[in-house]
């Protein structure tokens, strides 16, 4: 296959409203979820599954077009460490083996997933530690928070992965630079998914995300958050390189207007 768009999480929400969009754009399309239904299963939350999800990839793709790291496990997830694992790991490991394949494609970029949640959370140490690659003491560090408090521990390793993904992301702006690959986040507010639906339905959580501020449309579609992936993906966007954009209907602008 050739010119392929690798996509994460691809079985459901904003995944698969990006493949649906792509695929009818005429672009091939080569999901990797750990659900049966797409293209390759594989587990993100572990070492195996991520070497396994690359592996096979490049065996139908050798040089693909665009990786999207979009896979993530909710807040809520019953498992914090799994949280590092898919939300850290499963991005940073597979956007590190993806660069030299990109880079053989002319038109080659990525785009990985972060979240508002970077703009309202995440622990200092847990961060560097992630960033750091010490990922031992990241789960010392996240288990010192489980101990006192599951739903807190949950929050954190979601918020700092979510961080760690947006300055990864502008930490590569040189490296993929210099190998011809555009490499940018998209962080999305109140995205109509399944994994919101969950966080809404949270006794602990639903306040936080009540209490967002609201700009100008307080949550939209998956498919509305994946149209502008799609622009990320294509040449229109060919100037934009190492940026995180904020897709959230204003609502990180109005929790912190100095930030630029
Ligand atoms: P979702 O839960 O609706 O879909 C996630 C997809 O990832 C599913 O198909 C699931 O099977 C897959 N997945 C989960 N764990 C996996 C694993 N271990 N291995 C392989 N695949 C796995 O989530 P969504 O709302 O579409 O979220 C997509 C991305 O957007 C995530 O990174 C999420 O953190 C981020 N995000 C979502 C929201 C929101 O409001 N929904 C807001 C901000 C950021």
């Amino acid at each position: 296959m050739q010119d392929a768009v690798i996509i994460t999480g691809s079985a459901g929400g904003l995944g698969k409203a990006l493949s649906d969009t792509l695929s009818s754009n005429g672009s091939n399309v080569i999901g990797i979820d750990k659900n049966t239904s797409a293209d390759i299963t594989a587990d993100l939350s572990t070492t195996h599954g991520r070497q396994l999800a690359v592996s096979s990839a490049l065996d139908i793709c050798p040089h693909p077009k665009a990786v999207v790291a979009n896979a993530g496990l909710s807040p809520i997830h019953e498992d914090p460490f799994a949280i590092l694992e898919v939300n850290w790991l499963g991005v940073k490991e597979l956007l590190d083996s993806f660069l030299y394949p990109l880079s053989g494609n002319r038109a080659g970029c990525a785009v990985a997933i972060s979240s508002i949640g970077a703009a309202v959370g995440g622990d200092k140490e847990l961060i560097n530690c992630l960033l750091e690659g010490r990922i031992s003491e990241a789960k010392a560090n996240l288990n010192t928070v489980l101990q006192s408090n599951a739903t807190e521990a949950g929050i954190v390793a979601y918020s700092s992965c979510k961080v760690a993904v947006a300055q990864y992301v502008r930490r590569n702006t040189k490296l993929w630079g210099e190998n011809g690959v555009r490499l940018n986040c998209i962080a999305p507010g109140r995205m109509e998914t399944a994994m919101l639906d969950g966080l809404l339905s949270h006794d602990e959580i639903a306040p936080g995300i009540e209490a967002l501020p609201t700009g100008i449309i307080k949550s939209a579609s998956a498919s509305k958050v994946a149209d502008v992936v799609a622009f990320f993906l294509s040449d229109q966007s060919s100037f934009i390189h190492g940026q995180v954009l904020y897709v959230d209907g204003g609502s990180e602008s109005l929790i912190r207007p100095n930030i630029i």
